[in-house]
């Protein structure tokens, strides 16, 4: 199978109709918000591409103009993206010079949090005039990942825009930010996709259909998120079963982070059926009638207080038998 993730998508329907709605109201600077994988990044790079393109119409960018092509290859010189060094990294943008230099010299790692030095780039290049005569647009994402020197920064250029600038901050924890912030955007929430519409987009993305379901599934209905799944879709079902085995070999190729993330899920799906409700994560059938309350329950704590330190595992063999050993345990427990 090809690799879902590598192939260039086209804008999900769910993104399209968010991007009309949103070029059909006046405002300077939005903040998209809602869980992760819904696509807040992809609808405020439709926002953007419509703002700058010379042919747009109430659908959106053109698609075909300069403009749309210069943001297609990540170097428009009316769009200032802002986004932590990781993120620019894994999406294909490029860093500032001196960024990658200290990078490549292995001065520094790549930065998780959004930078000083680029907000102050960002804070210029919103005061020059606009390159191609069609204003500018600021993108942010993650916009929770603005330490509070940045974000104040990025405050005082949203209170006071130079010219013609248009902000657009996307953000899976919207909470975080800072209140000034928050009130300075109009806010829209992300929409669901249609599951219909999500399994269809995962399709076109190379995901042959079975796996689309099974990983749609494991991604709790987050279509962007569901491409994470595709190397371990042909597993997600065995898992319950193979935790109350106790068999490790399902998380040879898993990360610490995947790892924990299916338990917790796995944990989530076990305790919604002892409340008779239904699960999310994994098809009733593939769950064991198993786990009592209180070890289920126990268990769950456990996860959400490995989820802090998962990053940093000593040894992720030795951790993901600790992890095992601990959801066979609660998966046999009779309280
Ligand atoms: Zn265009």
């Amino acid at each position: 199978m090809s690799d879902p993730l590598v192939k260039a998508s086209p804008v999900a329907p769910w993104i399209a109709a968010q991007t009309h709605a949103l070029l059909a109201q006046r405002g300077h600077a939005w903040l998209l918000a809602g869980p992760s994988g819904l696509g807040q990044y992809e609808l405020a790079l439709a926002l953007v591409r419509a703002w700058l393109c010379d042919h747009a119409t109430a659908q959106g960018a053109c698609g075909h103009c300069s403009s749309c092509h210069a943001i297609d290859v990540h170097a428009h010189a009316d769009l200032c993206v802002l986004m932590p060094e990781t993120v620019m990294l894994a999406l294909n943008w490029p860093l500032s010079e001196k960024a990658q230099d200290e990078i490549d010299g292995k001065k520094r790692k790549a930065s998780k949090e959004i930078r000083v030095e680029a907000m102050r780039d960002a804070v210029e290049f919103a005061q020059r005039t606009s390159a191609r005569g069609r204003g500018k647009a600021v993108l942010v994402f993650p916009a929770e990942r603005m330490n509070v020197y940045t974000a104040n920064a990025l405050l005082k250029t949203l209170e006071e825009p130079a010219g013609d600038v248009k902000f657009v901050l996307a953000s899976d924890a919207a909470h975080q930010l800072l209140p000034t912030i928050r009130s300075r955007c109009l806010g829209h929430t992300m929409t669901w996709p249609d599951p219909a519409d999500a399994l269809s987009w995962l399709q076109g993305q190379g995901v042959p259909a079975n796996q689309a379901v099974v990983m749609l599934r494991a991604s709790g209905g987050r279509p962007q998120d569901a491409l994470q799944f595709a190397p371990i879709a042909g597993l997600w079902p065995r898992l319950p079963r193979a935790m109350q085995a106790g068999d490790v070999s399902v998380f040879k190729d898993w990360t610490p982070a995947q790892t924990v993330d299916a338990l917790h899920k796995l944990c989530h799906d076990l305790l919604a059926l002892r409340c008779g409700a239904a699960p999310r994560f994994f098809e009733a059938a593939d769950l064991p009638k198993a786990g009592g309350w209180q070890a289920l329950s126990d268990w769950a704590k456990s996860l959400s207080e490995t989820m802090r330190t998962v990053e940093h595992p000593f040894n992720v063999g030795l951790m993901q038998e600790a992890l095992v050993s601990q959801a066979q345990l609660a998966l046999n427990a009779k309280t």
